[in-house]
């Protein structure tokens, strides 16, 4: 029920194509939930010529108040950052943002993608923090785009040891170099994602994380990992994808009677984050849960 007392929350999503976005659905269900009158709108916003003055236009009108905050999807993530006034600390060492709130006549960049992703992750993997004596647990992140870069950077921050393997081999250098230069305890090693490149790395492995869109519907047959490489036996296997529901990589690991997750839970959880910075309130996390299984056909928890 809708408190007539409420200030109005325009929000929406920048990116583009945003067609299979769940986050109409989650942000209308904690808008529901909380009593507050509002919308979230999407924003498609093609990449190239005419891009900047768009993305001009929309944040003149967040910075005269009448839109309150964004979320940013692909391909926008990193390009919006010139156009905002400030920048969270954890937005400007990933280098990527996914969040905007606009607040006095200001647009502050944020990413709430790194602690959505850390926060899932510590519920399915309660080991996550424990660093082994004398040493650090190590894991791999396939492919080196902005999420990617939320998921490096924020298990690094954790104190592990994070190895980026990445198609083309430069970008991952890239990447573990930039993050490398974010603080000096950080590990972070790039690698080609290729047989050669990961087989050194199978024995160390306790996460594997899947940052690539490689599975994502409607190319569900396709796996992130070389065939012709057996998974690690002793990791934990994290999606990003959670459109199908389960990838054939975690069909693959869960066969194997392997630990998995898809990443249903980071989605609500950045959500969840995002809102909280918006509204000032507490987010209704089982509320936006239940939209997101509703509208998946399965439960979000993982096995
Ligand atoms: P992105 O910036 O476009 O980066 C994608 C990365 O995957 C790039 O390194 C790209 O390398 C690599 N890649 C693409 N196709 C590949 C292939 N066939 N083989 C090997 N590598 C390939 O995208 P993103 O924002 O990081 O998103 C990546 C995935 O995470 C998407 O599926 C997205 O839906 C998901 N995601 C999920 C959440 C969540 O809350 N669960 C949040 C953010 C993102 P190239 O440059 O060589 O193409």
């Amino acid at each position: 029920m809708n408190n007539p007392a409420s200030p109005f929350y325009s929000l929406g999503l920048i990116g583009y194509p945003l067609r299979q976005s769940m986050s109409p659905l989650l942000h209308a269900a904690a808008l529901r939930e909380t009593g507050l009158n509002g919308e979230y709108r999407l924003y498609p916003i093609a990449p190239g010529v005419g891009f900047e003055p768009e993305l001009d236009a929309l944040f003149h009108r967040a910075r005269c108040g009448e839109i309150q905050g964004f979320n940013v999807t692909i391909p926008h993530k990193t390009a919006v950052r010139a156009q905002l006034d400030d920048e969270t600390p954890a937005a400007r060492s990933i280098g990527a943002v996914n969040t905007i709130i606009a607040r006095d006549g200001r647009l502050i960049g944020d990413n709430t993608d790194a602690p959505g992703f850390l926060t899932d992750l510590l519920g399915v993997f309660p080991n996550l923090s424990q660093s082994p004596e004398g040493g650090r647990q190590t894991a791999l992140v396939l492919g080196a785009g902005g999420a990617a870069r939320a998921v490096v950077f924020a298990l690094a921050d954790v104190g592990w040891r994070v190895i980026v393997a990445a198609r083309k081999s430069e970008q991952a250098a890239a990447l573990a170099r930039e993050l490398m230069g974010v603080r000096s305890e950080f590990i972070v090693e790039a690698e080609e994602l290729s047989v050669e490149g990961l087989r050194p790395h199978i024995l160390d492995l306790l996460l594997v994380v899947n940052a690539t869109p490689v599975g994502m519907t409607p190319d569900v047959d396709s796996e992130p990992w070389p065939t012709a490489l057996p998974l690690p036996d002793g990791a934990f296997f994290y999606d990003l994808i959670y459109k199908p529901f389960e990838t054939a990589w975690i069909h693959r690991a869960r066969e194997r009677k392997l630990p998995a997750a898809n990443g249903m839970g980071m989605l609500i959880e950045q959500a969840a984050l995002a809102f909280e910075r918006w509204t000032g309130l507490p987010a209704p996390r089982q509320v936006m849960r239940a939209a997101a299984e509703a509208a998946a056909g399965g439960s979000v928890t993982p096995d």
